[in-house]
Parts: C-alpha cells; sequence; structure tokens
C-alpha cells in the first residue's frame, strides 16, 4: 500500500470520479481530498495482495487494522464489484458464499454482496428488512451512480473512512447463509423482494437494501433463527433458490430453503429429517 506510486493513486482517484458522484469535500484541492487518496492507497494495496497470492476472496476485521488509518470501506466495495468474495470480521464462511455468488451470477443482471441484518421495520402487515454492513455493500447492486462519501465511524477507532452509498435496485433475490455444525456445513436460503426505500435515510450513510422476506416477515425469521442460520449472508439479485439448489447439491451441503411454500411446521421436520440423513448418510 505506502509502495503504491503516486500517478497510480492520480488515475485511480479519476476513476472515481468518472464512476461516481464524489462529494465536495472529497475533491481536487478540497479539505479531505488526503482521505480518498489514502482509500484509493488501500484499494492498490489490497487488489495488488489479492492478485499476488491468487486469492479470490478476503476478510478484513475492524479489531485488526494494524497500520492502517482507515477501515476498508471503498476498498473493499470496489473489489467485491470486481467479483472477489468478502466476509467482514474475518468471517470467511461469508467471503466463501459471496464469491460463489459471484461466479454464478457472471454475466446476469443485478448483483452480488455481503449483507447482515441491519434493522427490521416492525409496522404490522408491512414488515420489512434493512440490509447493510459498517461500509462494505457492492456498488453490482444498483444500476445507479453510487456517493463517494466521507464519514465518522465510531467502531475501529480509526480515521474517518471513505465508502460509497447507494440503494439496492428492486429485484426478487436470495439472501443465503452458510452455518458450522461441526459435522457438515449447512446452507440457509431466503427468496426475499428487494424493494424501494419508503423514505430517504440521511442518516445512514452507508449503501443499504430493504426486503420482503417470503413468505412473510414472522415465518421467515422463526425458520430462519430454528435453523441457527447467520448474521452475515450474501444476497443475490443476479440468481434464485434453483441456483442454490443446484450449487448445494453440487458442493454436497445441506440446503434449508424459506420461500413462499414454506411453514414452520413442515420446516420444523426438515430440521429433524436433515438431521438424521446426514447421521446415516456418514455412515453409508
Ligand atoms: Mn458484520
Amino acid at each position: 500500500m505506502h509502495g503504491a506510486a503516486e500517478a497510480d493513486v492520480d488515475a485511480l482517484v479519476a476513476e472515481y470520479q468518472d464512476l461516481y458522484d464524489v462529494v465536495p469535500e472529497l475533491r481536487a484541492g478540497a479539505a479531505r481530498r488526503e482521505s480518498l487518496r489514502y482509500g484509493a492507497r488501500i484499494e492498490l494495496g489490497l487488489r495488488s495482495f489479492l492478485e499476488g497470492n491468487g486469492s479470490a476472496a478476503f476478510t478484513t476485521s475492524f479489531e485488526d487494522l494494524g497500520a492502517l488509518r482507515q477501515l476498508p470501506g471503498l476498498a473493499v466495495q470496489r473489489l467485491m464489484a470486481a467479483g472477489y468474495g468478502f466476509g467482514a470480521e474475518g468471517d470467511w464462511k461469508t467471503a466463501i458464499l459471496v464469491r460463489a455468488a459471484k461466479v454464478m451470477g457472471a454475466g446476469l443482471p443485478g448483483g452480488a454482496s455481503l449483507m447482515e441484518d441491519y434493522t427490521y421495520h416492525l409496522e404490522p402487515g408491512s414488515e420489512k428488512i434493512l440490509g447493510a454492513h459498517m461500509l462494505e455493500v457492492c456498488p453490482s447492486l444498483t444500476a445507479t451512480r453510487p456517493r463517494l462519501e466521507i464519514h465518522p465511524l465510531g467502531i475501529g477507532g480509526k480515521e474517518d473512512p471513505v465508502r460509497l452509498v447507494f440503494d439496492a435496485d428492486a429485484s426478487p433475490g436470495v439472501v443465503v447463509a452458510l452455518s458450522d455444525m461441526r459435522d457438515r456445513f449447512r446452507l440457509v436460503a431466503n427468496a426475499v423482494d428487494v424493494v424501494p426505500l419508503d423514505q430517504p435515510l440521511p442518516n445512514l450513510p452507508v449503501a443499504r437494501a430493504l426486503w420482503e422476506p417470503k413468505p412473510d416477515f414472522a415465518t421467515s425469521a422463526a425458520a430462519w433463527l430454528t435453523a441457527g442460520a447467520a448474521h452475515h449472508t450474501v444476497l443475490s439479485t443476479q440468481v434464485g433458490m434453483d441456483v442454490f439448489e443446484d450449487f448445494a447439491e453440487i458442493a454436497k451441503t445441506e440446503l434449508l430453503t424459506i420461500d413462499e411454500g414454506t411453514t414452520i411446521r413442515q420446516f420444523k421436520k426438515d430440521l429433524n429429517w436433515n438431521a438424521a440423513y446426514y447421521k446415516l448418510a456418514g455412515g453409508i
């Protein structure tokens, strides 16, 4: 990162200006321009590290930033957009899942990103899930032009990080988690509809997606928790449940699906049957 040439930083910052609406404070000659150039250095360093190691996915952790002055935000977002898998807080399972979703969705409309249930909209009859993260949401989830902004980040105790801010485009999608069951891995996939924001979210300065889970919020939440599904997920709007069903079969991995036809009564039976199957199948 520190070895990156000034000319390479210049070129990358020029690319940011072509692709994104850069807030005035980050523009050439403005007070916080150096923070943007530092963000570009993080991207150059991470990208050369990944290429040098032949890596297709990676993680970071806000608790272990070493000499980095900013939590990697913009860099992670752009590397995900380039096809790398990413999991936050050292979450290698979600990094793999994001990479798999990127490969399966390559060339299709829509995108795939690390996601996290950030907060819930619990208006009766209109329940929704707001997905976001500290910074790291992939801009492949929108066809609109993201804003490139800088804001404080309390967590991690570092300088204010630069990040892309946008709303994910409305689309059918699937939210998938990978859990370690110790004797096997388990995928849990929820079919969702990504929907437009009901109103702007000026106090949430990160990229975000708002979705309605199928078959409904209460059933989805109960099934998700009963399955021990994870806090981090991949959201794909490029591929649907059928593709993840194929993926689970090819990867010989348990898959529990939550979709239009899910009932808790049946879902609990699926869990019990799967528990028995994976014990028996190991011995056959
Ligand atoms: Mn997280």
